[in-house]
């Protein structure tokens, strides 16, 4: 749709001139229309992120991917008016990519758009649960999204709580446990390991999430039905799944409680671990003591020789009545944050809010004020989506990468907020409309 003039479209102008169509005087079409045919776009007069800060440049996107140089024909030009230019946003640990029919997965889609967020990884779903989603993800003009289907846990572990309140309200299948299309598989031995491993992989999973839950105390909870839902795999069993992923072709992330199950996770060579120790506290999602939950200087330096990513699922208590509580998770959280920046570790955003994006979550940690803007914003973008597409050339802004951005209305740097001010998308060179 083409305008005569220049419209202010939200706080910036954004002008697209179709060079093809001869136009002489720049013309304006709504900013997230996108533009039929075009293969060559000049991207001028942004503020491009460079990983540490905003600098003035001109950018291309030739058949989808970032160019420096000026290719010999422009299709489209358009003026990014000063606006801050990123990487799309990730979220590393989120389960609500799921829909069984094709209007869900329409409502999912525009709501991660909306927020940003175009890479989105889902550690534990039901198979028939991502049926709706065909043709919605995975494509230029949708969100890419990658999934564990069923997740590893012992007997009596964590999921299963879940997956028995599911089953009661009739959301989830009895065949939801051990099935190659369910929720979870409960792996009590090596013996177990051996006859379910070829099922696992039948599910052809993206990747394999396992549980790890208070595994210091592994064998003191194993068969006690005070600890039902909160224990997880044998920890010993966790190396021989590492090394049968790993031979698959696969990567493995663990679920974990406390400090001792990062070094146990660690140990076993995963390549992420899916959230910060002492996340929701003790079973009583209360924090006594943080001794059990603070990470040690060995762990975060094994952690980054490792090069394993850690997802931070932080903002849980975030709006806690309780504020003495509410200032543990504060001190406790910011003392593993510390941590984890001083020895360089790969820290990425995954909120494990069945409500939201991963918007919030990031909001949360800036307030937290470990990592600054700009450490925050490359954590969200570069190396979130480095963690769950490691193949692709995404989550940079640099010449060969996917060309995928979105323009921000204010500097995110200096006032963290205005990643919530979006005047424009793009998706692999294509203008992405939302709803
Ligand atoms: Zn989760």
């Amino acid at each position: 749709m083409l305008a005569p003039h220049k419209t202010k479209l939200c706080a910036l102008a954004l002008t697209v001139c179709l060079a093809s169509a001869g136009c002489t005087s720049p013309r304006t079409t709504a900013y997230n229309q996108p533009v039929a045919g075009s293969r060559t776009i000049e991207l001028r007069n942004g503020q491009w992120f460079d990983g540490t800060r905003f600098v003035d440049r001109t950018i291309y996107s030739v058949d989808g991917f970032f160019a420096e140089n000026k290719p010999a024909r422009v299709d489209t030009v358009i003026d990014l008016n000063r606006g801050y230019v990123v990487p799309p946003f990730g979220e590393a640990h989120n389960h609500n990519v799921d829909a069984t029919t094709a209007a869900a997965a329409r409502v999912v889609v525009d709501k991660y758009f909306r927020d940003g967020v175009f890479y989105v990884q889902n550690p534990a779903n039901v198979l028939r649960a991502r049926s709706g989603l065909v043709g919605f993800i995975n494509v230029p003009t949708g969100i890419d999204a990658i999934f564990s289907n069923a997740a590893l846990t012992g007997p009596g572990g964590h999921p299963m709580g879940l997956f028995l309140r599911n089953l009661g309200r009739g959301a989830m299948l009895a065949t939801d446990s051990n099935s190659t299309s369910g929720f979870l598989w409960t792996i009590a031995d090596r013996a177990d390991l051996d006859r379910k491993w070829p099922q696992i992989l039948a599910s052809h999973p993206d990747f394999i999430k396992t549980m790890l839950l208070y595994s210091e105390e592994y064998e003191r909870r194993k068969s006690d039905s005070a600890f039902f839902n909160w224990r997880g795999l044998n920890p010993s069993l966790l190396p021989e799944i590492v090394r049968r992923a790993h031979a698959a072709g696969l990567r493995v992330m663990t679920h974990i409680e406390t400090a001792a199950d990062f070094h146990n996770a660690l140990v076993a060579g995963v390549d992420q671990i899916g959230h910060t120790p002492g996340f929701r506290g003790n079973e009583k999602t209360q924090l006594p003591d943080f001794a059990p939950f603070l990470m040690t200087d060995a762990d975060a330096e094994l952690a980054a020789k490792g090069g394993v990513y850690v997802i931070t699922t932080l903002s849980g208590p975030d709006g806690l009545p309780d504020t003495a509580l509410l200032a543990r998770f504060i001190k406790l959280d910011s003392l593993n944050l510390a941590m984890m920046k001083k020895h360089h570790v790969k820290i990425i955003v995954g909120s494990d809010s069945y409500r939201t994006t991963s918007v919030p979550e990031a909001m949360w940690l800036s307030k937290l004020g470990v990592l600054t803007n700009a450490e925050l914003l490359r954590a969200w973008t570069e190396e979130t989506a480095h963690a769950i597409f490691p193949r692709r050339k995404i989550g940079k802004l640099a010449p060969g990468y996917e060309a995928s951005l979105l323009v921000l209305a204010g500097d995110p740097i200096e006032d963290f907020s205005n990643v919530k001010r979006i005047v424009l998308r793009m998706k692999q060179g294509q203008l992405i409309d939302v709803r």
